[in-house]
């Protein structure tokens, strides 16, 4: 057996070996070429930020706040933590730099890696990265149809069919406050029969018993009213809004009256986008339904992080969760590693010969492979082969002196010499024909 090497990673964090960045590149350049087509521009934000900024952002009662932040501890004594979303960071962005001068509203983009310290399970990861929309300073339902359509482009064009947009209205905190306590007094009588979590919910944040995944709980918040039925006038027509914009664009969607997201910060709208399926994991056990996109609407968290009174609203999508998604669906990106053209050194002369003869060919924008690494003739026309040349440059000691190469028509054997500076040229000539 072999032995363990000593250090290994951090628990629950992973690598993203080459064969997975295959897969993020492809995402991240569908995700970009879509937001790009609405006017999103890229921000990145720290990775570290004030602890402050997310428990008064994210919330102080949330599960992210409470239980999966990572938090240091400077040593000038400031406290910090690894962001957990990107939301805060870019609306504190967007404060400090006065962007509330700029044309409203302002649309961006970010990507890159979170933090939670998750209880290790499939599909939940302690570091793992999103692609994440912010649209800051439009109040208008159009704007939360738009983040939605905008997220299920962005999976239809990866491929990804049978998706499920679920929506649902929060309210305002007016109108919720008032939800909160009819359901509180609903729930109240049935506190016996909930899950442990959902009894301190039922204190600390009773609207997250809505989406609690225990049978026992959904039986009896299947029977509760319903947040819908309270919301108030403008946070109902806002619904409204949202709703007919997502039926003129012909997006399925459904209500999902149970659906409320685990941040303080949400007001109206919220969503998230699924596949229709149960979800498999890299082990290959089935995970627990999870979405792969979650947002919403927050039009108090401009001013909780001390800006002025501005609509926000936005959603983010997990990478990791995205891939897995493909894989299982047999989504495949085939970036070939093949060369049309291969360089094989003979000698130490022809090698250094080599190495400026593969520069001149990166100039000109012709992809060539090369094993400068191994000596033999036989193994790099192996490699040539692999990589399914159609040409090989053969460099050996005399070609080294002379300045000339041979190139090898690997399709009949047919050998010619040229002279090395017109190497590009006639390779050029032969690819184009
Ligand atoms: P949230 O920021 O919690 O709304 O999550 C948005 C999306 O990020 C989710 O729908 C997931 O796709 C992904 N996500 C959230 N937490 C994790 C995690 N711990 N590991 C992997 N993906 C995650």
């Amino acid at each position: 057996m072999s032995k363990k090497p000593k250090i290994q990673r951090a628990s629950g964090m992973r690598d993203v070996l080459p064969e997975e960045q295959k897969y993020f590149q492809k995402i991240l350049d569908i995700a970009e070429n879509v937001v790009d087509f609405y006017g999103f521009k890229k921000i990145d934000t720290p990775i570290l930020e004030e602890t402050e900024l997310f428990s008064k952002g994210t919330g102080l009662l949330t599960d992210i706040v409470q239980k999966q932040m990572y938090n240091l501890k400077t040593k000038g004594g400031d406290f910090l933590s690894l962001r957990p979303e990107f939301t805060p960071g870019v609306i504190r962005a967007y404060i400090e730099h006065g962007m509330k001068n700029l044309p409203q509203p302002v649309k961006f983009y970010s990507f890159g890696p979170l933090f939670r310290y998750e209880h290790s399970q499939a599909g939940r990861h302690r570091q793992f990265h999103q692609f994440n929309i912010e649209v800051i300073g439009e109040g208008d339902p159009v704007i939360d149809a738009q983040v939605i359509q905008i997220f299920y482009n962005i999976l239809s064009e990866l491929k990804l069919k049978n998706l499920i947009v679920e929506v649902n209205s929060i309210g305002d905190p007016q109108c919720r406050a008032y939800y909160k306590k009819v359901l509180t007094s609903f729930l109240k009588h049935k506190e016996s029969l909930l899950c442990p979590d959902c009894r301190r919910r039922l204190r600390e944040n009773p609207l997250r018993v809505l989406d609690c995944k225990e049978e026992k709980c959904q039986k009896i918040t299947s029977q509760a009213p319903q947040i819908i039925d309270h919301l108030c006038e403008d946070c109902h027509r806002h619904f409204k809004g949202v709703l007919e914009f997502l039926d003129e664009i012909e997006l399925p969607y459904r209500l999902n009256p149970y659906l409320v997201r685990g941040l303080d910060y949400y007001t109206k709208t919220v969503f998230e986008i699924f596949i229709d399926e149960t979800q498999k994991t890299e082990d290959d056990k089935p995970a627990a339904r999870s979405a792969l996109v979650g947002g919403g609407r927050y039009d108090n968290l401009v001013k909780l992080l001390g800006g002025e009174n501005t609509f926000a609203g936005g959603g983010a999508m997990g990478i990791e969760r995205v891939v897995i998604a493909m894989k299982n669906k047999n989504i495949k990106i085939i970036k070939s590693d093949d060369r049309s053209v291969f360089l094989a050194q003979i000698g130490s002369m022809a090698k250094r010969k080599g190495l400026k003869l593969l520069e001149e060919f990166r100039k000109a924008k012709i992809e060539v492979g090369e094993s400068f690494g191994k000596d033999s003739l036989k193994s790099q026309l192996k490699m040539a082969d692999k990589m399914k040349a159609k040409y090989t440059l053969l460099l050996g000691q005399r070609e080294a002196l002379e300045g000339s190469v041979i190139i090898r028509d690997m399709e009949n054997g047919k050998q010619e010499t040229v002279k090395i500076e017109s190497a590009v040229k006639e390779i050029q000539k032969r690819l184009k024909k």
